[in-house]
């Protein structure tokens, strides 16, 4: 059980220029929490679309559980219901009268019941954590957080096995980020959702992903557990990107004289764990 990905590369018809993807290769299993990141232009978007189905690579292969999805007879559509994928600003895909509605369109085209489309409609707009005072609103009255979650709602009714998300928390305020990343968080280890998260953020990527991919011009530059993609400090910085705040943080102390041990923090806890650790030994001193 896997999507894999066999170097695959991409270029846009209408476009003169290098190719959006080049010879990429990697393979997500199941049960996993894989963050992507990259500067803009880099090639995330693409990528993504390429895990789906929605973009054809002009080379190379996508496998699903092993079968080539480009073959004879293969049901784009089942897999589609299989891998969700949340466009960034999927708000903007919002079209339906109700916000009940809206979550039902999904479910509907997989051609269930209308109990069983009403029973998973629910059940998503639970998990995202929409009251049901909400069902019977227009999506457009909504606040910006609010319209996301219920667009997540509306694949998360089609019972994903894999979830892609691009760029979920773009443009949120901290408390309609945070309640994104929990339910993301939840989703994974309550459900056993795999998800596939792009994100500008850093520290988002450190405190919840455990495995991390580099895109760079189109190319997959790194596939590594944070702490080991995180020592490409320089490297990172100059493909645009950087490590987390904590890292920096840390290394200040360092450049400061407060200790002289290499810097492994990436998170916020994991720096607190290093300082308290540094002052209960100066104490002993
Ligand atoms: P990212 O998501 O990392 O910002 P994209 O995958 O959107 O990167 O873009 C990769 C490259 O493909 C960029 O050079 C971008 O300009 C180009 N590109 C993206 N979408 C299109 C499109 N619809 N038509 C033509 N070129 C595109
Ligand atoms: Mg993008």
């Amino acid at each position: 059980m896997s999507i894999k990905l066999e170097n695959i590369s991409y270029q846009y018809r209408d476009s003169s220029r290098r190719k959006a993807l080049s010879n990429v290769s990697l393979e997500i299993k199941p049960g996993e929490f894989i963050g992507i990141v990259g500067h803009t232009g880099s090639g995330k978007s693409t990528l993504i679309q390429h895990l789906n189905g929605l973009l054809k690579p002009d080379e190379g292969k996508v496998l699903f559980d092993g079968s080539d999805i480009y073959q004879e007879g293969y049901s784009l559509k089942e897999l589609r219901g299989k891998v969700g994928l949340s466009f960034q600003y999927p708000e903007h895909q919002l079209f339906e009268v109700t916000v009940f509605e809206d979550v039902c369109f999904g479910p509907k085209n997989l051609g269930l019941s209308q109990e069983e489309v009403k029973g998973r409609a629910r059940e998503a707009l639970q998990m995202v954590g929409m009251d049901e005072k909400y069902y019977e609103k227009s999506p457009f009255e909504l606040s910006g957080g609010q319209k996301r979650r219920v667009a997540i709602a509306g694949i998360l009714a089609m019972h994903p096995q894999y979830f892609i998300l691009d760029e979920p928390t773009a443009g949120l305020d901290p408390i309609g980020r945070d309640k994104i990343l929990e339910l993301l968080k939840r989703l994974h280890e309550n459900q056993g959702i795999t998800i596939i998260l792009v994100s500008h953020s850093m520290e988002e990527i450190a405190n919840y992903v455990d495995r991390i991919l580099v895109m760079d011009q189109g190319c997959l530059l790194y596939d590594d557990v944070p702490k080991e993609v995180f020592k490409h400090k320089e490297k990172l910085e100059e493909i645009g990107l950087a490590v987390p705040f904590y890292m920096y943080l840390m290394e200040d102390l360092r450049e400061r004289g407060f200790f002289e041990e290499e810097v492994t923090a990436i998170t916020l806890k994991e720096a607190e764990d290093q300082i308290l650790k540094v002052l209960k030994r100066k104490q002993t001193l």
